[in-house]
């Protein structure tokens, strides 16, 4: 589904915080692969740029060079309309939602307004189709009029989930999605996001910090060091037969 190869990307510039003419590399000579259905976890230290790689696949930042292949298509150079068509296909879910969740609008007009802006359903089937995302992440239909501060941490963590199933996308980005939830939340989430991925085919680019929770979660994972991907393979192969120092040493540092 997803073919990454070679992406580097590096920030500031010639007047920037860097020296003359040096730009500090956050990606480099990164490759991957996730199929259809299938989990990839991207881990590594604070820093080590996992979220930026996350953006530069969603087409938010724009790679410096290297290929993204959506489903065989390069991402770069897509025309405006085919790039809005790709943009429904790949969802990001963040760390906060509440950040994302626009205080003013209910959960069902949270729900509703993506369907709509894409065409998706019309009139009536609409308000099913949002009834039937909230079941999907398990709430009922009747907090559609709620408002987003009236949920809690997790609960506001199943909205965000539904608004990215809404378009219904092949591939969500998962950028510490769970992170900030306390651990028994944080496993009805993770339990919810892999119901998802057996019952639609969804597949994950799940970037995380937390090798436990990866573990849980992921069919292979990439393990980043300071912007290079130092080892990628299936989970179990990487955490419990590590091939590379680093990997070793992550895995020493984790309770
Ligand atoms: P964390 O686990 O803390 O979320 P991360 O692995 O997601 O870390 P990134 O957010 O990808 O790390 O950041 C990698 C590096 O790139 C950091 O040094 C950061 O300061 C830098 N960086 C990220 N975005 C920008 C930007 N827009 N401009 C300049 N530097 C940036
Ligand atoms: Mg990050």
């Amino acid at each position: 589904l997803l073919e990454v190869s070679h992406l580097f990307k590096s920030f500031g510039g010639r007047d920037g915080l860097f020296r003359a003419g040096r730009r500090a590399r956050v990606v480099n000579d990164v490759g991957f692969t996730i199929g259809r259905g299938e989990t990839f976890g991207l881990v590594g230290e604070s820093g080590s740029g996992k979220s930026t790689i996350g953006r530069t696949i969603l087409r938010l930042l724009e790679p410096d060079s290297g290929e993204i292949l959506f489903d065989g298509q390069d991402i770069a150079g897509l025309s405006r309309g085919d790039l809005r068509r790709l943009r429904r296909r790949m969802q990001i879910v963040f760390q906060d939602p509440f950040s994302s969740l626009d205080p003013r609008v209910r959960v069902g007009e949270v729900l509703a307004e993506p369907i709509r802006l894409h065409g998706l359903r019309e009139g009536a089937a609409i308000e099913a189709r949002v009834d039937e995302l909230l079941e999907t992440v398990g709430l009922a239909p009747h907090h559609k009029t709620r408002w987003p501060h009236e949920f809690s941490g997790g609960q506001r963590q199943r909205i965000a989930i539904a608004r990215a199933l809404a378009v219904e996308p092949d591939l969500i980005v998962c950028d510490e999605a769970v992170s900030a939830l306390d651990v028994s939340i944080q496993a009805q989430v993770l339990n919810l996001l892999a119901r998802l991925r057996d019952d639609l085919g969804v597949s994950y680019l799940f970037i995380s910090h937390d090798m436990s929770v990866v573990r849980h979660i992921a069919d292979r994972v990439g393990v980043l060091y300071a912007g290079r991907l130092v080892e990628t393979g299936p989970v179990g192969a990487v955490f419990d037969r590590p091939s590379h120092p680093y990997t070793r040493m992550l895995l020493a540092a984790t309770p």
